[in-house]
């Protein structure tokens, strides 16, 4: 399960704690988000039935995980598992390109949160804005991005650069470029220096014992994959982040 969700590159922060998308980037960041995570077939399931008005029939079958799926009465019934499911459910996001307040209504099914139509002010394009919750978000110190999470070669150029800049080589060492020839390069944290083997966790988390909390020592030059994390309360959700049960 990996830290990110979808690209922050393409979308634009707009008012406090909401996110402006074209309603192509809508789309795309649905599927992304069903891509994502563990099968959310109840979720997939309603979007199918808010696209399809009402006249996709769904039905389960008892100890298996999918969905039998017709897209309307009289069609023959496909079986669908988990993320073929969701697979179904963009393709026809995509094919049958509801209007602006259905996609509206999907992504607030989608990414558990108030949506709303909107048009973004720079280009005139329609498109939906999503609160993401964040101003909810208290960190709880409890470690377990840093722990369980796959972000290891979620490490930008930026983070590489900067660190260079400051001559972080404490840092660096713990680095390793992926593929030399590629023109962006790509990275890959934390190793043990000198090897190209992966550390056993983050070098710069520490765990206090007497407190059960975990600090990073490198807060304030953290790689943005970190400091970008959770980007959303659906994330931070689905991803086993407890900084939005405090509320
Ligand atoms: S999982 Fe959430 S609460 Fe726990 S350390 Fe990470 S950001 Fe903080
Ligand atoms: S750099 Fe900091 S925030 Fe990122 S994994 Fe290490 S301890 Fe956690």
């Amino acid at each position: 399960m990996g830290l990110t969700v979808y690209s922050g590159r393409e979308m634009q922060m707009t008012a406090k704690g909401s996110i402006f998308l074209t309603t192509r980037q809508a789309l795309d960041a649905v599927c992304m988000d069903f891509r994502s995570y563990e099968p959310q077939i109840m979720l997939f399931s309603e979007v199918l039935r808010v696209i399809s008005n009402g006249d996709a029939i769904i039905k389960r079958e008892r100890g298996k995980e999918g969905r039998w799926v017709a897209a309307r009465h009289g069609l023959k019934m496909v079986w669908f598992d988990g993320p073929a499911l969701g697979e179904y459910v963009c393709r026809a996001l995509n094919e049958h390109a509801p209007d602006l307040e259905i996609i509206t209504s999907v992504c607030s099914r989608v990414f558990q949160t108030h949506a709303y139509t909107a048009t973004d002010s720079a280009t005139g394009l329609p498109g939906v804005c999503i609160e993401t919750g964040m101003e909810n978000f208290a960190c709880q110190q409890c470690g377990n991005c840093c722990n369980s999470l796959d972000y290891r070669d979620a490490l930008g150029a930026e983070d590489v650069a900067g660190w260079k800049r400051m001559g972080r080589r404490d840092i660096l060492e713990h680095v390793q470029i992926l593929d030399r020839n590629y023109p962006a390069k790509a990275y890959r944290i934390w190793v043990k220096p000198g090897t190209h083997e992966l550390a056993d966790r983050c070098p710069f988390l520490e765990h206090m014992p007497t407190e059960n909390r975990w600090t990073c020592c490198i807060h304030d030059v953290k790689p943005s994959i970190c400091r970008d994390y959770p980007v959303s309360r659906k994330h931070g959700m689905m991803t086993g982040c407890p900084g939005f049960n405090q509320k």
